[in-house]
């Protein structure tokens, strides 16, 4: 459980702000091992000292039927901001849009909080992902660190029913060549901690970092995001070995063309 990871994450403003500045003091005040001890504990804790308001999660990891599909971000809200590439919102809604065609062509309804570069405030969010029925939440997001050497990729979730679902898309994420796993953590994040169903939420790679951040601008990376998240989602559903997705990416395609937006790509079919 990596807890500066979680301190890190551009996201962490949405955390109590009062576990912050215990979080803050606990840390200025004890060096070294005790540090690592009590900030480990003090993680594991969080769920329970913040959740004011936590759903109660229906299990359907093995059941569900439709995936909400979150692009983090959007409108004015543009997410972890580059000078030189496109901003976060950009790259998630890209990333979202594929899964949701991939899971689509995979057997599964898709809802979609946002399919535009428009603001939805987060209890909006959650309203979508509860209102479904029989459903699972999936976030796309990307992350930023003022340490531009920091990359790699790194699933949160709330609830134990969301474990699972995290830790496969996380494995997935790690069959793409070069990828850092920087792991699983649990996370208060309010789309997470409000869902009524599992809910993951994925950072897809540092734009800060030289490397990620230029692999995030080619739409075929984005592909293969996409084609590893719904992979790990089909097969949460359906089972190992299941998938059947692009033949066509940019890891196995000896000469990519220039860019043309995901053509030439086999369609997917679920075997069952
Ligand atoms: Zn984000």
């Amino acid at each position: 459980m990596n807890a500066r990871a979680v301190a890190r994450s551009h996201l962490s403003l949405e955390r109590n702000l009062f576990v912050d500045r215990v979080f803050f003091a606990i840390r200025k005040r004890m060096p070294g091992l005790v540090n690592r001890i009590v900030t480990l504990a003090f993680v594991a804790l969080l769920p329970a000292c913040a959740s004011t308001r936590t759903a109660a999660v229906k299990n359907t990891s093995k059941s569900f039927t439709t995936v909400v599909v979150d692009a983090g971000h959007g409108g004015k809200d543009s997410g972890a901001y580059r000078r030189y590439g496109p901003p976060e919102k950009i790259v998630a809604l890209d990333v979202a849009q594929r899964l949701n065609r991939k899971l689509r062509e995979s057997q599964l309804k898709t809802v979609m909080t946002r399919s535009s570069d428009v603001f939805i405030p987060l209890d909006e969010r959650v309203t979508i992902e509860n209102s479904q029925k029989n459903a699972i939440f999936v976030s796309i997001h990307f992350n930023d660190s003022r340490r531009r050497g920091i990359h790699g990729f790194e699933t949160y979730y709330h609830s134990s029913t969301s474990f699972d679902l995290a830790n496969r898309i996380q494995e997935k994420l790690m069959t793409i060549p070069h990828s850092a796993n920087r792991g699983v953590h649990t996370a208060n994040f309010r789309v997470l901690r409000l869902a009524t169903y599992p809910a993951v939420l994925v950072e897809c790679g540092f734009l800060s970092n030289r490397s990620e951040g230029g692999q995030a601008r080619d739409w075929e990376y984005r592909e293969l995001l996409a084609d590893r998240i719904a992979e790990a989602i089909v097969e949460q559903r359906y089972g190992s070995g299941v998938y059947r997705g692009s033949t066509q990416t940019a890891a196995q395609s000896p000469q990519p063309e220039a860019s043309s937006g995901g053509t030439g790509l086999a369609p997917a079919a679920v075997h069952r």
